[in-house]
Parts: C-alpha cells; sequence; structure tokens
C-alpha cells in the first residue's frame, strides 16, 4: 500500500557522498592502479597518521579484521583470556575466539552502556592479556580508569573506536593516545570507505608488523626479496576505498558538526519530561566527547522493539537495533554463556532501539521522529 501522503522513507543512516568522492573514483578506475598499498591508500594513512597526532596508522579492509590483526600485534592467542563487552557489534567478540583466545565478558553500566571497569577489574584472571573496550555510539569508555587498570595488571588495551571517529576524551582525541586503536570505516560509520578500517599502532615495529599480517606476512626487499616470517592473510585496502576515505576525511568535522546539531534537536525535542512520562531511555548527553555515531533509546519493557520498530516503519521511519547481548548467541551459549549472567546487557540488548541520525537529516526530521516515538509511546 502506498500512500501518495505520506512523508517519504528515513532510514536510521545512510552515508553522505558528494560528486568530487565519485570523480574521484573514476580518477582511481582510469589509472589502472586498483590495489597494492599505491598512491590513495599511503596518502589517506598519512592524513590518518596527522588525525592522530603523527602515530603510526595502517590501514585495512575492515574494521573486524583491523582488531585481530590488534590483537595478533599484541601476541594475544591460545590460553590467552580476553575481556570485553557482552553488549557490541558481534566483531568485537569474534576476533577473541579468531585468533584463539578466550572470551570473558564483562557487563555494561546501566547509563553509558561501556563496559563497566569495576567489573572488568573484577574479571581480571591470571590469564588475562588484553581488554576490548568498545566506545559505543561514540561516547568515550573511561579512559583514565582504563589505562589505570591496564597499567597494574600489565594488560594490552585493543581499543574497539569502530564508532569513535573524532570523539575525544577530557579534550584529547580518541585515537591520539592509549595503546592499540581500531577504527571502522563501514558504510554506516562517521567516516566510511564503503568497507574498511585503520589501526592506530604504538611505533614502527608495530606498523611493520601490521603491513604483513594484512598481506600473507610477505616483506620484500629490494626487486626481488621476498619473505613470509608471520601467518598473515588478505586484509589489505584498495585504492578505491582509499580514494572515498581521503574525499570523507576532508569532510569528517563538518559531518561530526552536523550530528551534534542534530543530537542536540533530539534532546531539545524530548524535552526534561519524556523520560518521567513515557519511560524511555535517553542517551547520556554529552555533547562535548561524544562524535554522535548514533542516537539510541532504551525502551521501557511494556512495549516490544519489534512492535514499537513497526509502528516506526508503519509512520515511514527506519530504525535499527545496536546492540543484542552477544554471550546469548549460540556460538556463545555453546561456549558456557547463559540468560542471567550479564543483566544490564540483557535487558539493554532486548530494548534498546537506534533512531535515524546521519549528516543529510534536517531537524525537522528530527521533529518527526520525535513526534512518532512520543505518539507510539503514549498508545
Ligand atoms: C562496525 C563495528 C565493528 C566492525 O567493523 P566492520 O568494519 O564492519 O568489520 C566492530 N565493532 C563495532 C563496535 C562496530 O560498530
Amino acid at each position: 500500500m502506498t500512500d501518495s501522503s505520506a512523508p517519504p522513507f528515513l532510514p536510521f543512516t545512510r552515508p553522505s557522498i558528494d560528486e568530487a568522492t565519485i570523480a574521484e573514483v573514476g580518477d582511481v578506475l582510469r589509472s589502472g592502479w586498483l590495489t597494492g598499498n599505491g598512491p590513495k591508500v599511503q596518502a589517506f594513512e598519512a592524513i590518518l597518521s596527522q588525525y592522530f597526532a603523527g602515530r603510526p596508522v595502517r590501514t585495512f579492509n575492515s574494521g573486524t579484521c583491523t582488531m585481530e590483526i590488534a590483537l595478533r600485534i599484541a601476541g594475544i592467542g591460545p590460553g590467552d583470556e580476553v575481556i570485553t563487552t557482552p553488549n557490541s557489534w558481534v566483531a568485537t567478540a569474534n576476533v577473541i575466539i579468531e585468533v584463539g583466545a578466550t572470551p570473558v565478558f564483562a557487563d555494561i553500566d546501566p547509563r553509558s552502556h561501556n563496559i563497566d571497569l569495576k567489573q572488568v577489574a573484577a574479571a581480571v584472571t591470571p590469564r588475562t592479556r588484553a581488554v576490548i573496550p568498545v566506545h559505543m555510539c561514540g561516547l568515550p569508555c573511561d579512559m583514565d580508569a582504563l589505562y589505570e587498570l591496564s597499567a597494574k595488571h600489565s594488560l594490552r588495551i585493543v581499543e574497539d573506536a569502530a564508532q569513535a571517529i573524532g570523539s575525544s576524551w577530557k579534550d584529547r582525541r580518541i585515537g591520539t593516545f592509549g595503546d592499540l586503536v581500531s577504527f571502522s570505516f563501514q558504510a554506516n560509520k562517521n567516516i566510511m570507505t564503503g568497507e574498511g578500517g585503520c589501526l592506530v599502532v604504538n611505533n614502527a615495529a608495530e606498523a611493520a608488523l601490521a603491513e604483513r599480517y594484512r598481506l600473507q606476512g610477505v616483506s620484500r626487499r629490494g626487486l626481488d626479496g621476498i619473505d613470509v616470517d608471520v601467518l598473515g592473510g588478505k586484509y589489505n585496502m584498495t585504492e578505491i576505498a582509499a580514494a572515498i576515505g581521503l574525499a570523507q576525511m576532508r569532510r569528517l568535522e563538518t559531518f561530526n558538526a552536523q550530528r551534534l546539531s542534530l543530537a542536540k534537536h533530539y534532546f531539545h525535542c524530548f524535552g526534561t519530561e519524556f523520560e518521567d512520562e513515557l519511560g524511555a531511555e535517553l542517551p547520556i548527553a554529552d555533547f562535548d566527547q561524544s562524535n554522535w555515531h548514533m542516537f539510541h533509546l532504551v525502551l521501557p519493557d511494556r512495549i516490544e522493539r519489534a512492535t514499537f520498530m513497526q509502528r516506526m516503519l508503519d509512520l515511514n521511519i527506519g530504525t535499527g537495533f545496536h546492540y543484542a547481548a552477544i554471550h546469548l548467541f549460540t556460538l556463545y551459549r555453546k561456549r558456557g554463556f547463559k540468560p542471567g549472567m550479564f543483566p544490564v546487557a540483557e535487558r539493554v540488548g532486548r530494548q534498546i532501539v537506534t533512531l535515524p541520525l546521519f549528516p543529510a537529516m534536517k531537524h525537522s526530521d528530527v521533529e518527526r521522529v520525535v513526534a512518532a516515538v512520543k505518539t507510539i509511546l503514549r498508545s
């Protein structure tokens, strides 16, 4: 059924791609140099390194393999425990299994939805080697507490900053400090390359190792010297993706400013009575540090999320859910995880919903979404 008077469909996210980007991708295709550590990949890495205060940066073909390679660089493998959050995209935990280590979960904070560092401390054992915190929706974890904990127990940190490009902690940009910091350029992220990711590392040796892990473990010398000393995969970024990334980097600040303005408008439109009146929870109103990758609500238990999502769809508004609790997936239940182990992540995983937020949205779109949410929750 189509209703000609219905407002156009509003997706929960959409990348912003301008004509200049399309032209630059065309130039790459015409050049014939499509992959193989070419000029676009090198330029993109140089720009990223500059953005992250001169720290070395290497690119990859997904945020997932970026984190997997970070764990390999940190020397994590069989017999090692890695503590992470049960409320993230499943990639965050899958990479731990992928390198042969054991995932250990610590529940999330009910307000920030970031991993609860007190529970991380309680989960540390003599086999714990690393922690993978997630800056959920771009809201930074408590970096002071995180790196104190890592120093105290000699733990490596792989920050899953997939959603956090442009976020900061106490005026320091995420990625410019800390240990290994992983970003994603998947199409939904604040800047994107279609698929892609990058890792900020600590030194030239780690950067060289990252390059070997991303391409079959190969290192070259002279015109025909070649050796393989580690088991690498096929994880390099293409020139096409890097061209998109270079164009997106030019617009990152504008994108994030637009997101911030829309997030502020969401809070303005929901108003101070919203939580008390309707029992739904708004995110933390962090207008200084978050890059507003997503705007979520936690719905009250009286409405099923699928019902809410359907009613929004009936009003031509797309929503998402980020994320279901990882430990309740079959793969993880087979490893012994059970319902009730991480109650906050379970409730958030069941009732969280992502509202539309992307740079090309208008303030009037925000008003439309808020009106729809209030109507549905009041009915
Ligand atoms: C997007 C995302 C990833 C994975 O990135 P891909 O580029 O899709 O592989 C990992 N963790 C979080 C929190 C993400 O949002």
